[in-house]
């Protein structure tokens, strides 16, 4: 069949209050135009972030019941346990409250002052709590990975050249190569199965262990299953597993494919370093058979396990994303290419030529998106990374808007929806102006500024 449909019933619903554009104008003026500031009642398409806001099973409100909330030992930390090795075969599984959790943890043990950690692209958090401790991180991503029109396959893929220069130039201060699947701060891009095999033989030729930062490993996955021939007929259960078969460890966000609305882990093979770990963990989460979860979330974690892995829900899953971007291609609205697995991203300055970066044209966007339709979005751009530590402000690499798609939660109706909307704006873009930033706080401005429209 052509039509790929969402591979569930809906059991339990949730209304979305509506709101009319008069309301919504009123709404964007009193939170200065910055859509952190609205409430969630007053959106009606919510695509700010897919993270935590995957709806759950019906086994998974079951299994919430199931949860043993011992405080040692307790019988939900073995279910969760036995679900990550059933995939990631790691000896040490530490859980974490989320992913940056497990990211402090790690850090806090082996990161420090002259520490140097290559990625494809670390994530935000990932980059924070590395710096943090006074390491550095660098991020190595191919060439075509910074192009956004370029349509290669994997454009997440470590540039393993200068992956093997970076090591033998800084080999001595170098604990860990890491890699992020999919690369979600570069547009939730998949990396294919060779390079990450590839780079863990240039990460073990230095005697450097391989960390995967495994948030959207079953996209990514499916994503191998898809464009990486020699893989086309294989279960994505067993591509998973050989994803990870060559790394030492990982870092998980169980908010993104576990379909859980809290929790993370902390994965690793050494015996010494997973010691080390487990007593920052009791300092920081708790005790290592619920670090900072209840046991409930770890039963939801263990059956989201066994969900995110089915290859109706991969494929439905992938071609949400890969339907909205076609739809706005046709209309003339450019979109980074090609789509990624949890979001699209539109080329807000682009898409706005009369808007000048230093006037925000991904804001321009995303508060139009609201204003036209209730649609809540994120810029990523130059409200995002334009502030200098020195107070300077320079526009960013690109001005994007990043609509990502909670797993599971809005139909093709929805997904319709949203294309309206951008049709609606698209007629009359030239209109749209840019905004002036009235106040903001020092640093992770796109949180709390406030605009003002020009
Ligand atoms: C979300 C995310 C994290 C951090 O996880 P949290 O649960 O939000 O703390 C780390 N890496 C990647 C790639 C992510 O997408």
């Amino acid at each position: 069949m052509r039509t790929i449909i969402e591979p569930f019933r809906i059991k339990t619903v949730e209304p979305i209050r509506m709101t009319t554009r008069d309301e919504r104008q009123r709404l964007l003026a009193a939170a200065a135009y910055n859509l952190f500031a609205v409430r969630a009642d007053d959106v009606l398409i919510d695509l700010l972030t897919d993270s935590g806001t995957s709806a759950m099973s019906a086994a998974q409100q079951a299994a919430l019941i199931g949860g043993d909330e011992s405080y040692a030992g307790s019988a939900s930390f073995f279910r969760f346990e036995a679900a990550v090795k059933n995939l990631f075969p790691f000896k040490h599984v530490l859980p974490t409250h989320q992913g940056r959790a497990a990211e402090a943890i790690l850090f806090s043990v082996i990161g420090g002052k002259g520490v140097k950690v290559p990625s494809n692209t670390h994530f935000d958090t990932t980059r924070a709590n590395i710096e943090a401790t006074g390491a550095e991180a660098f991020d190595l991503v191919i060439a075509e990975g910074l192009d956004p029109n370029n349509e290669h396959p994997f454009k997440g893929n470590m540039d393993l050249a200068r992956l093997e220069a970076f090591l033998a130039e800084h080999g001595a201060g170098v604990p860990c190569v890491m890699l992020t699947v999919t690369n979600n701060a570069g547009g939730g891009q998949p990396v294919s199965l060779e390079n990450i095999r590839a780079t863990a033989a240039v990460a073990h030729k230095y005697g450097k262990r391989f960390l995967i930062d495994g948030c959207r490993f079953a996209e990514n996955a499916f994503f191998i299953k898809l464009r990486e021939k020699s893989q086309a007929n294989r279960r994505v259960e067993d591509i998973v597993r050989d994803m990870f078969a060559d790394a030492d460890g990982m870092t998980m966000s169980a908010k993104k494919d576990a379909f859980a609305n809290i929790g993370g882990w902390l994965a690793l093979n050494d015996d010494t370093l997973a010691q080390s770990a487990r007593e920052r963990l009791i300092l920081t989460e708790g005790f290592p058979t619920y670090g900072g979860l209840a046991g409930r979330d770890l039963d939801a974690i263990a059956q989201g396990l066994k969900e995110i892995v089915d290859e109706d829900y991969l494929a439905y899953r992938l071609r949400t994303s890969a339907y909205v971007a076609e739809r706005l291609e046709a209309l003339g609205v450019p979109t980074v290419k090609p789509s990624g697995g949890h979001a699209i991203f539109v080329d807000a300055r682009t898409f706005l030529p009369h808007i000048p970066p230093l006037n925000y044209p991904g804001q321009s966007l995303a508060v139009a998106l609201y204003l036209e339709g209730g649609i809540r979005s994120c810029e990523i751009g130059t409200v995002m990374f334009g502030l200098q530590s020195d107070g300077r402000e320079v526009p960013a690499a690109m001005d994007l808007v990043r609509l990502a798609m909670p797993r599971r939660v809005y139909t093709q109706s929805h997904a319709d929806y949203v294309v309206e909307v951008f049709e609606n704006i698209a007629k009359n873009k030239e209109r749209l102006r840019g905004l002036k930033i009235v106040w903001q706080p020092r640093r992770m401005r796109h949180f709390s500024a406030k605009f003002m429209p020009l």
